[in-house]
């Protein structure tokens, strides 16, 4: 079974300001990190290879460092790690993005493709489903279990507002993954060593025999008009009672301004 995870490297959110004159992240001397949903893929796959074999290849598109998300991927026992990383992929959306790392996972071969749900900077959720698009190939979305995996099909539960629906696909497939699919584990010593050693296969948009007009800023069809950060005004209003009479009082409260 080959297995790729699609890692972003990630500001971590909990370390990051905002200039206020430019509404822009202050990226400098902020910690990266994996998007923390993708440890969860990163696990998902693992568990997948203990289960019926094969292998676990990273897969992530970035800039030069980014090559230490990968590092910490391999420590944790995958088999594979590969850096999408070229100038021409820079100003790339989520379209431009999901079609560069479709070419690389078309490039590498793949029976399951799995995803985090979200990042957690740019927070849009596209770009797994649009992965799955661009390749032709079914996905499914908030995975919380993987029950089963065989040669033509896995069956898995996506988590849902009032409960989880019990859904099958045939392979290769896409999966995004939410958090309570399982408790990532932690590298080991001799996995922490052996992926400072570990050689990064690297790609560029010449190995996926992409053209100019399909990647990086020529490639995306966002434009960004304005970024600004929501006014936030000072109006509180504290609600007395029972929990019980707070809550009905909550209530009207919302639906006389219309948010119910
Ligand atoms: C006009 C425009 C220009 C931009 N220019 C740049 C730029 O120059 N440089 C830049 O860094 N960003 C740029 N971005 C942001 C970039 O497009 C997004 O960060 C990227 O597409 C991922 O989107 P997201 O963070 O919403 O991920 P989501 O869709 O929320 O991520 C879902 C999952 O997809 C996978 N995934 C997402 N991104 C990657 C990745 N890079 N590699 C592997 N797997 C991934 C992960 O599994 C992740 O959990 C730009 C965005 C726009 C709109």
């Amino acid at each position: 079974m080959k297995i790729i995870v699609c890692i972003k490297q990630v500001p971590d959110t909990a370390e990051v300001r905002i200039n206020p004159e430019t509404n822009t992240l202050i990226r400098d001397g902020v910690p990266s990190i994996i998007n923390p949903y993708d440890l969860h893929a990163l696990e998902a796959g693992l568990q997948i290879r203990e289960l019926v074999g094969g292998s676990v290849t990273a897969l992530t598109m970035g800039p030069p460092q980014a090559e230490d998300a990968l590092r910490e991927a391999l420590s944790l026992g995958i088999d594979h790690a590969v850096l999408l990383t070229d100038r021409a992929f820079s100003g790339a959306d989520t379209w431009a993005t999901a079609f560069a790392l479709s070419k690389a996972i078309e490039n590498l071969g793949a029976d399951i493709i799995l995803c985090g749900k979200q990042a957690i900077d740019g927070d849009t959720a596209q770009v797994g489903p649009e992965i799955a698009a661009f390749l032709n190939i079914p996905h499914i979305a908030y995975i919380r279990k993987i029950d089963s995996v065989q040669e033509n099909g896995i069956v898995v539960q996506r988590l849902m507002d009032d409960g989880y629906d019990l859904m099958e696909s045939s392979l290769p497939v896409l999966l995004t993954v939410v958090k309570e699919i399982n408790v990532p584990r932690m590298p080991s010593l001799k996995g922490k060593i052996a992926a400072k050693k570990a050689e990064i296969q690297h790609m560029t948009a010449s190995d996926i025999q992409a053209g100019d007009d399909d990647i990086g800023l020529k490639g995306s069809p966002t434009q960004v008009k304005n970024i600004f950060a929501p006014e936030t005004t000072k109006d509180r209003k504290m609600i007395d009672g029972t929990n019980e009479e707070k809550i009905a009082a909550l209530l009207e409260e919302l639906k006389a301004l219309r948010c119910l």
